[in-house]
């Protein structure tokens, strides 16, 4: 039996980037540009996604998940995750969603559903694309076993998972609305943004730590570019600061050598414990 999870005290958070990479991944299937053919681990990027582990006094562990990539399976068995409590969904890209259907390992072990939190519109998509989790028919191991949880895309409607508060934080991924998540008052993950709302920039002041999207230097419709990402940092002034999304624009070390103090570039396998946070 695992320890009991103490949901009334404030636990440790440990957070870890399962996936740093845009869309494509790094590398890009037939490139052969530095970054694609690159050594380096630090410039292989699967798809974007993080754990949350919250740990408690007594050692219990409850891990939150945002995303379901297409790579969840790899991204499980390196990190390892060895349960998943809850998933967080930002949207129904299909970088964000495609490997929902591996949350059914964890069904297996945890003999529970799993809650999927996301929007209206979001739980709609997820009914459609994955149509077979959510009608009568096969049972067994064939399927995910999962329930949707509705979440309002709003500031003022945070809500509990596994003991922390979590505070949608809605922005625009070019004309499409998509929520980061803010967990405590320390940490955020904003990723798929190219627009942040005034007060939605207000929840993100002084936070420890913020994960944000940077896909390239260039200019995009949908997601920050480099200079927009640092600019939207020199505003919101967090303690520490990693860019995710990456797609093969960057070189781990040359681009993080060239930013300043407390921004880098994340990297899958990052993991780092948030402080001062909790409820
Ligand atoms: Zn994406
Ligand atoms: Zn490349
Ligand atoms: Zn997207």
């Amino acid at each position: 039996m695992p320890h009991r999870f103490d949901a009334s005290a404030s636990p440790t958070i440990r957070v870890t980037v399962l996936g740093s990479g845009t869309s494509t991944g790094v590398p890009l299937i037939g490139c052969s540009c530095p970054v694609c053919l690159s050594s380096e681990p630090r410039n292989k990027r699967l798809r974007a996604s993080i754990a949350i582990e919250l740990i408690s006094d007594t050692g219990a562990v409850r891990t939150i998940l945002i995303d379901t990539t297409p790579d969840l399976r790899m991204q499980a068995l390196r990190a390892p995750l060895k349960r998943v409590d809850a998933v967080l969904m930002t949207h129904t890209h299909a970088d964000h969603i495609f490997g929902m259907d591996d949350l059914r390992q964890f069904n297996y072990r945890q003999r529970d559903p799993i809650p999927v939190y996301g929007t209206a519109s979001t739980l709609a998509t997820l009914r459609q694309v994955f149509s077979y989790c959510f009608t009568e028919g096969q049972m067994g191991g064939g399927k995910p076993r999962l329930e949707l949880q509705e979440i309002e895309a709003s500031l003022e409607t945070p809500f509990e998972v596994c003991g922390v508060s979590v505070r949608p934080l809605p922005v625009w991924h070019g004309n499409l609305p998509v929520l980061g998540y803010k967990f405590g008052e320390s940490f955020a993950y904003v990723t798929d943004v190219s627009r942040i709302p005034p007060e939605t920039m207000e929840a993100l002041r002084n936070l420890d730590i913020l994960i944000l999207d940077a896909v390239r230097h260039e200019p995009h419709a949908t997601h920050f570019s480099l200079p927009e990402a640092l600019d939207t940092l020199r505003e919101l002034k967090p303690r520490r600061a990693f860019l995710t999304h990456l797609s093969h624009d960057f070189d781990h070390y040359a681009t993080t050598a060239a930013l300043s103090d407390g921004v880098s570039l994340a990297y899958d396998g990052l993991t780092f414990e948030v402080t001062g946070s909790g409820k």
